[in-house]
């Protein structure tokens, strides 16, 4: 499949619509005086101002364009107000930000845009009609602006109207700036990895991830399982796994994936040793194991399981990872996931090896270990990051397949 990209439209004095990913996280709880709810990081943003700024240094008419939350309908609290404040601070400009995202003021305002002018459109997902690819609201939105940008990677997987629906209108369209880093780290995933390659995979469930991992099989050197979805696949093996987490309906495509790769001759590794509790909470005492009593339930990897994996991962020339290898929100249950990041780090410094991290949990898990900066990519997508190394065709590039 090709794309344009941003940099190769024709963007000087025209309209551009540019959906990108502002979906902040947020303080918890209600927002001041039932206003917007505090952004409690900002990443997301900042991640969009290299598109931002490209369009601005060549005389675009920026209108951006998000989703926040899960809203049913306008909410004071679901508002993008506070994100439009933090994007006029970053790019040191003024945004402007109407009540809403389509109707006349809207219209109004975008005609009487100058070059370099920007507006954020408000939450996307006050109409429910944008997660239902909705036909007139998808037109309604491209009436706005001439040239399309799809630069949230992290919804690209979904076919809704900002992503999918809307793009039909616009001849001049391409990707932003991030999709187009994410896409010059992850094509090589599926194409050509330098060898040899594991993946990590851990996270709660395994129902989240089960056509990544069939997918996976067929690419990697090496499997390497942890936290939760690890117990489905020992459970599988015949293991006991006491109360550990099991999805009883994936027993059975858990065998058939450890019988497919056995047939493909690539190792899945599993947790030999466990640190395992009675219960999950901030009291719960840690204790090693090699078997699990019925009793208790894993909550992190063992450390002989981390010492056999860091060996593994050593001489990896790529690594991917998502999902933390225990409960990684509790400190007793959180050296397996920290012990990975620092693997994963030391294989990069090391070896030169590429290393992805996705998932907004692994990403948290590699900044609790301060490991950051030497991991070569962390993938804005969740999601879209899995979907995407799962093979399946994402409707918002299939939208702006040239
Ligand atoms: P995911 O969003 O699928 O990557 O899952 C992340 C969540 O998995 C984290 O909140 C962890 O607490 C949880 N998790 C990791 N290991 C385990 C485990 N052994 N048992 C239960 N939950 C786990």
């Amino acid at each position: 499949m090709s794309y344009k990209a941003v940099d190769q439209l024709a963007v000087a004095g025209r309209r551009v619509f540019v959906r990108v990913d502002f979906n902040v996280p947020r303080d918890k709880g209600k927002g001041a005086s039932g206003g917007a709810k505090a952004i409690a990081d900002d990443t997301r943003i900042r991640e969009a101002l290299p598109t931002i700024q490209y369009l601005l240094d060549n005389k675009a008419k920026i209108i951006l364009a998000s989703h926040l939350g899960r809203p049913k309908g306008r909410d004071a609290q679901e508002s993008l107000e506070g994100v439009a404040e933090r994007l006029a601070e970053l790019i040191g400009r003024e945004v402007t930000f109407p009540e809403d995202c389509v109707g006349d003021a809207v219209k109004k305002l975008v005609h009487e845009m100058r070059e370099g002018d920007v507006i954020l459109l408000e939450n996307l997902r006050f109409h429910k009609e944008e997660e239902a690819n909705d036909p007139q609201f998808a037109q309604a939105l491209a009436q706005l602006a001439e040239v399309y940008v799809n630069d949230a990677f992290g919804t690209l997987h979904r076919a809704h109207a900002s992503t999918a629906a809307m793009v039909k209108h616009f001849r001049e369209k391409g990707i932003g700036l991030l999709v187009k880093k994410e896409l010059e780290f992850l094509s090589p995933l599926l194409t050509k990895p330098a060898r040899p390659y594991y993946a990590v995979l851990g996270g709660a469930k395994v129902s989240d991830k089960i056509g990544l991992i069939e997918n996976l099989i067929y690419k990697v050197d090496g499997l390497l399982l942890g936290g939760g979805l690890a117990y489905t696949f020992l459970r599988a093996k015949g293991e006991e796994i006491g109360t550990s987490k099991l999805e009883p309906e994936k027993l059975h495509l858990a065998a058939k994936i450890l019988q497919n790769a056995k047939d493909q001759g690539v190792p899945v590794y599993l947790p030999t040793d466990h640190k395992v509790s009675d219960r999950a909470a901030q009291d719960a005492k840690a204790r090693v194991v090699k078997t699990i009593a019925y009793n208790e339930m894993g909550l992190d990897l063992g450390p002989e399981t981390v010492r056999r994996y860091t060996e593994v991962l050593s001489g990896a020339k790529t690594i991917f990872w998502n999902g933390p290898m225990g409960v990684f929100e509790l400190p007793a249950f959180a050296e397996g996931s920290s012990a990975i990041a620092r693997a994963i780090a030391s294989a990069s410094e090391k070896n030169e090896a590429v290393s992805i991290v996705g998932g907004g949990e692994s990403l948290a898990a590699v900044h609790m270990s301060g490991v950051a900066a030497h991991i070569t990519h962390l993938s804005t997508g969740g999601g879209a990051t899995l979907a995407f190394l799962e093979g399946k065709e994402l409707p918002g590039l299939k939208a702006l397949e040239m």
